[in-house]
């Protein structure tokens, strides 16, 4: 049986966030957004992702103000998603998520974030252990870890490969090659 489109008879706010959040790609989405992914093709390379659903996860993300539509060149005309404070307030929810995923489904390390003031490794919760701050989400880096693949085929991947704050946007010189659809 398919599931129902919503979660109408529930009232609880994660049912509620979930009706933002909770379609397929979209955590991947806003994770990239995060990692300062902003350009369609970028996100279409990085996720692989079939573009009608890339599609309808930004405008379902821009629409719910989590990502914000900006042209960044008028001619030809392009436009980049650029993540909110809605959206950059999820931090913690990928974070506390990336940890749980890695301790209870034994995936390896892709990458570490840390405290850029410190170089200490966040806490599940996107915390600094030795500051006891909750570090803001531009002075997160990351980094590499051991099991990230050292040849990646897509730019953004490689571009990934350096450490980086979040939010920074990555540059690619195929991020406005392919035209949005
Ligand atoms: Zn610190």
């Amino acid at each position: 049986m398919a599931l129902g489109k919503d979660y109408a008879t529930q009232e609880c706010s994660i049912a509620r966030a979930l009706e933002v959040i909770g379609e397929r790609w979209t955590l991947l989405v806003i994770r990239d957004a995060l990692y300062g992914v902003r350009r369609y093709n970028d996100f279409l390379l990085h996720l692989g992702i079939p573009r009608a659903v890339l599609a309808a996860r930004l405008q379902t993300l821009t629409a719910e103000g989590i990502l914000e539509k900006r042209r960044y060149q008028e001619s030809p005309p392009r436009e980049e998603y650029v993540i909110t404070e809605r959206g950059i307030a999820l931090w913690p929810t990928l974070r506390s998520l990336g940890v749980w995923g890695r301790e209870h489904f034994a995936e390896t390390q892709l990458r570490r974030f840390e405290h850029a003031d410190c170089g200490t490794e966040l806490g599940p919760y996107g915390e600094c252990p030795a500051c006891g701050t909750v570090v803001p989400v531009p002075d997160v880096v990351m980094v590499p870890g051991p099991g990230l693949n050292p040849d990646p085929a897509d730019p953004v991947s490689r571009a990934l490969l350096r450490p980086k704050r979040l939010l920074e946007p990555i540059e690619t010189t195929t991020g406005a090659a392919v035209q949005e659809t």
